[in-house]
């Protein structure tokens, strides 16, 4: 039991349910009669990143937008706006008073990076060098692109370009800006984690002296290297959200995590997110699904080649894929599911794999619900239902259409679409992009219980090591030099797989004392000397 019912929790054990009731305070801003409510606000700190960790749907916008100025919050009275004095009235003597007051005197000055980047290619036309010059207040432009490793793409339209070169497009342009205040939506979709951890770098040169940053973020290894302070939001996505006071990082992100707030003295959740310390899964080994020889594939005139050793894949497991992006992951996707023919090596034509690639192309003019019920028969059964529709929260976007989805709400409908396909082996890339902490986690249920339960193979390309871990039972390890040459080895077990991933990337990890939830090493620290010295980067049980 969650501690709130006396029986048996009568909702799935994972489904969230409405805990907090809607507050009787006064909401800070509320878009109507009967509408979104946002209670408190996120205190954007002189020189700080501050982190704001919680689902999507929940205000996090709705609090940038107030900050930057853009919304004139009403506290309730939408039919009669309550005005700035009442606001500020409202947060005397805090921070976000003198915030405020600073907005007030047109002295504060915002920049914006948006959460989905793949929507960029609608509202700008021209090329990447373009776009940048553009918002590059600063002049800081050639070191961010060196940096970002955008150089390649400087001259190319910005309709033609990756996601994961538009999101570092995307995070140049907003750094390049000079504000005081920086709002970045998210900064990890399509990044690998070498990326992800040059973004947290260049945000944390960013702040300083005058210079605030506020970041959503739902890599909470990135989140927790990135941020200064935390403020957790909770509430009911679409209905109501709730900003918490700022925390420690690593309290806010624990208390998250186990489901209950401590000063708040709030559940959010019925039950914690656990990261159990276990030593790396068993390899399962059983029957063999696909055994596939050495492989090669090259693009063009060998401008880019991979090679893959060849390896077995099992019945029934989780094949986790990591490794930096431009390395040929994807290439080899698209090699199992016949997409592609491999230069050399051959591969059993029978396999029949269900595939989501990691850009999602889902633009037909059709609803949700008419779209997964041309997939699958089992549509709308109760086993369909339990296993898919519900640990993915489907209920709530049958009915839209598919080209009215938020870039979430895509990526659950793309992975719902791909487990109800009839296969034996279900390819996921970057499943995690723009789903929140606890979609992903009821994404990686959804995964694991259905391959358990229909004796499927899935194999999942993730830059998320949270995700990976708590997902996969072997890895698949890719490296080389990204854009030019890949090379994967063949599967091995976590613990080999983790070391020989992370030893690429110079990155140890250990486990908060409390949840176990691994957390990255501050680089030359005793502890990252000390694994790396034994040869252990992630897994120290
Ligand atoms: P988040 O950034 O946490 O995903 P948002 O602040 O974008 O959340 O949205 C919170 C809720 O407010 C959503 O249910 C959204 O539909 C609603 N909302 C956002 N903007 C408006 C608006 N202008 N009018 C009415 N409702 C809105
Ligand atoms: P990953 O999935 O590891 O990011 P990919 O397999 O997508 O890597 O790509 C590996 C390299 O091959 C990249 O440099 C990419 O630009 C290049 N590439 C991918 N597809 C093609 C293609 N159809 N033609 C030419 N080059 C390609």
């Amino acid at each position: 039991t969650c501690g709130i019912c006396v029986e048996k929790c009568p909702f799935d054990a994972i489904e969230i349910i409405n805990l907090p009731q809607e507050l009787d305070d006064t909401p800070v801003h509320r878009y109507g009669e009967n509408a979104f409510a946002l209670y408190g606000l996120p205190a954007p700190r002189e020189g700080r990143v501050t982190g704001i960790l919680g689902p999507n749907g929940i205000g996090k916008t709705t609090a940038v937008r107030i900050l930057a100025g853009e919304i004139a919050p009403n506290l309730g009275e939408w039919g009669d706006p309550a005005g700035w004095e009442a606001v500020m009235d409202e947060y005397r003597g805090t921070e976000i008073q003198s915030y405020l007051e600073a907005l007030q005197d047109d002295a504060v000055t915002v920049a914006r990076k948006p959460q989905y980047v793949d929507r960029i290619p609608d509202r700008f036309d021209g090329n990447t060098r373009e776009l940048l010059e553009n918002t590059d207040e600063r002049g800081v432009l050639d070191e961010l692109v060196e940096r970002l490793s955008i150089g390649p793409v400087m001259d190319q339209p910005i309709d033609s370009i990756s996601g994961g070169e538009l999101q570092r497009v995307a995070l140049a342009a907003t750094l390049a800006r000079d504000a005081d205040f920086y709002f970045l939506d998210e900064v990890t979709p399509y990044l690998d984690i070498g990326q992800r951890m040059t973004a947290a770098r260049l945000i944390g040169e960013l702040v300083g002296d005058d210079r605030s940053m506020l970041v959503v973020e739902h890599d909470l290894a990135i989140l927790d290297l990135l941020a200064d302070s935390l403020h957790v939001a909770y509430g009911e996505p679409g209905a109501y959200g709730v900003i918490t006071d700022p925390k420690s990082v690593k309290n806010g992100i624990n208390e998250y995590l186990s489901g209950y707030l401590d000063n708040e003295n709030m559940r959010i959740r019925p039950n914690a997110i656990e990261f159990e310390e276990h030593a790396p899964r068993s390899t399962k080994g059983g029957d063999t699904l696909v055994e596939y020889p050495d492989l090669a594939k090259s693009y063009g005139d060998g401008e880019f080649s991979l090679t893959v050793e060849g390896g077995t894949i099992y019945e029934n497991e989780v094949l986790g894929v990591v490794g930096p992006n431009g390395i040929g992951k994807s290439t080899f996707a698209e090699l199992l599911t016949g997409e592609l023919a491999p230069d050399e090596g051959e591969l059993d034509a029978r396999l029949s794999v269900a595939y989501k690639p990691q850009y999602i192309q889902l633009d037909q003019p059709m609803r949700v619900d008419s779209y997964l019920s041309s997939i699958t028969t089992d549509f709308g059964t109760s086993y369909w239902n339990t296993e898919i529709a519900q640990p993915l929260q489907l209920g709530r976007v049958m009915e839209q259409n598919l080209t009215d989805l938020s870039g979430g709400e895509r990526q659950r409908v793309a992975i719902a679409a791909c487990l109800s396909e009839d296969a034996d082996l279900y390819v996921l890339d970057e499943p995690s992009a723009h789903i929140d902490v606890e979609q992903r986690v009821q994404a990686i249920s959804a995964i694991r219980r259905y391959t358990e339960n229909h004796d499927a193979t899935a194999l999942v390309i993730d830059h998320d090591t949270y995700m990976i871990d708590l997902l996969a039972d072997r890895l698949l390890v890719f490296d080389g030099e990204p854009a030019e040459s890949g090379h994967a080895s063949p599967p091995v077990g976590m613990r080999e797989g983790m070391n020989r991933f992370l030893s690429d990337l110079d990155v140890t990890f250990r486990r908060d004392e409390r949840v176990g939830r691994p957390r990255i090493n501050k680089p030359g620290s005793q502890l990252d000397r000390e694994q790396k010295r034994e040869g252990e980067y992630y897994y120290t049980a």
